[in-house]
């Protein structure tokens, strides 16, 4: 994977790509990024969560609205809030070697949120998200990414004791919705790209 490509890729379509050696310069960009106090959502990621991304913003006066801070009962309040935030923070399951990012949602607060709720984006991944095409992202994230979520979720689905899809029609199916972003949208002020070389999240 010729990353110098993928970043060239990613600014021919909009986005605003920065990629890092290390994830302290990384979280450095991203507190530079959000400036002064303000809101940010924050969708569920494990990336964000191995960064610490959200404690550190947090100290640093920031309102955070992120469901994993809440009771199960005031999340739908909070998917609302960071809707409404002036940044979102998330990952992507996957990003293409051309520049697309491709998402799989269950409840869709991530995917509706990033696509238009908000305004200023920042995408976080670790190269290891970073795959040839839309087919081998969806693969990557059926195969791979989902079944560790739904173990994660104690999800009662197939692929959560297979390790593998089956395409359930389950109730707890996290594979309600899938979005792939070719730009920002016309609604977008940034999307900035984090991509640190390192191993984060699944
Ligand atoms: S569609 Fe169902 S079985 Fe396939 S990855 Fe998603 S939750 Fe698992």
């Amino acid at each position: 994977m010729d990353i110098q490509n993928v970043l060239d890729n990613l600014k021919v379509r909009g986005f605003e790509p920065f990629y890092f050696e290390n994830r302290q310069d990384a979280i450095d960009k991203i507190v530079s990024l959000v400036g002064e106090p303000t809101t940010i959502g924050f969708g569920g990621s494990m990336t964000i969560h191995e960064l610490n991304v959200m404690d550190i913003l947090e100290e640093k006066g920031h309102k955070i609205y992120s469901h994993s801070k809440v009771s199960p009962e005031e999340r739908d309040h909070v998917y609302q809030l960071a809707q409404s935030a002036k940044f979102y923070i998330s990952s992507t399951n996957a990003l293409t070697e051309q520049g697309e990012f491709v998402n799989i949602d269950g409840a869709a607060n991530r995917v509706t949120t990033f696509t238009f709720g908000v305004k200023n984006v920042i995408f976080v991944l670790g190269t290891n998200k970073i795959v040839p095409s839309v087919t081998k992202a969806i693969d990557r994230i059926r195969n791979y990414a989902a079944p560790k979520n739904c173990v994660r979720l104690k999800k009662n689905t197939p692929c959560a004791t297979l390790g593998r899809c089956v395409n359930c029609n389950s109730d707890d199916c996290i594979c309600n919705t899938t979005v792939i972003s070719h730009h920002p949208t016309s609604k977008q002020d940034h999307v900035y790209v984090i991509i640190i070389n390192e191993e984060l999240g699944y």
